[in-house]
């Protein structure tokens, strides 16, 4: 029998397999003083500043945290499940926006997640036939080059039409199966 060609699949980290956003909800909770609600108006956080020392939540998002927040970030659902039963078919490989760091290998090796890890702005340059993720732009871009862009059901991309969502990681391989990408 022959065997089938695997193909490439990109993951997004931040909002698909981790939750980033989440973990960062929970620190600003515990540790910062704001008052202006929170998740509610995720485009518009990243300036909303402590009382307590007048820094943006961006700059704990990104710097002051950001180390602890690659390192103790839950993994959502369950994901490393569902990725380590996608390899009998795909490789897999992971594609972030986050800065190059050590943290973030770390987290995959520590979770048992399979695959290899790309940081890359452009999302558009990791060859693979689908991409999931929770950023609008990212999916549009990979629909313009005609591949498959799974929609990964986020506050921020709730309201756009894509041909394939999931609300759950859980949902992965169905949905890679309705693209007619799993043999
Ligand atoms: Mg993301």
């Amino acid at each position: 029998m022959r065997r089938h060609q695997k193909k490439n699949i990109a993951i997004d980290i931040d909002g698909v397999i981790c939750d980033w956003q989440g973990h960062l909800s929970k620190l600003v909770a515990e540790r910062l003083v704001v008052t202006e609600p929170y998740l509610e108006k995720y485009d518009q956080i990243w300036h909303v500043k402590d009382k307590k020392t007048n820094k943006s939540i961006a700059n704990f998002a990104f710097d002051d945290w950001k180390d602890e927040l690659h390192r103790d970030a839950p993994v959502l659902g369950n994901a490393v499940q569902v990725i380590n039963d996608l390899t009998s078919d795909f490789n897999i490989f992971y594609v972030t926006a986050r800065l190059p760091d050590q943290e973030t290998n770390k987290w995959l090796t520590k979770h048992g997640f399979p695959g290899v890890l790309h940081f890359m702005r452009d999302k558009t340059d990791a060859p693979c036939s689908a991409i999931v993720d929770d950023y609008i732009h990212n999916l549009r871009a990979y629909e313009k080059k005609y591949r498959i862009a799974v929609c990964f059901t986020q506050e921020w991309n709730k309201n756009e039409r894509f041909r394939y969502r999931i609300d759950a990681i859980e949902q992965l391989p169905q949905a890679l199966e309705n693209a007619g990408l799993r043999p």
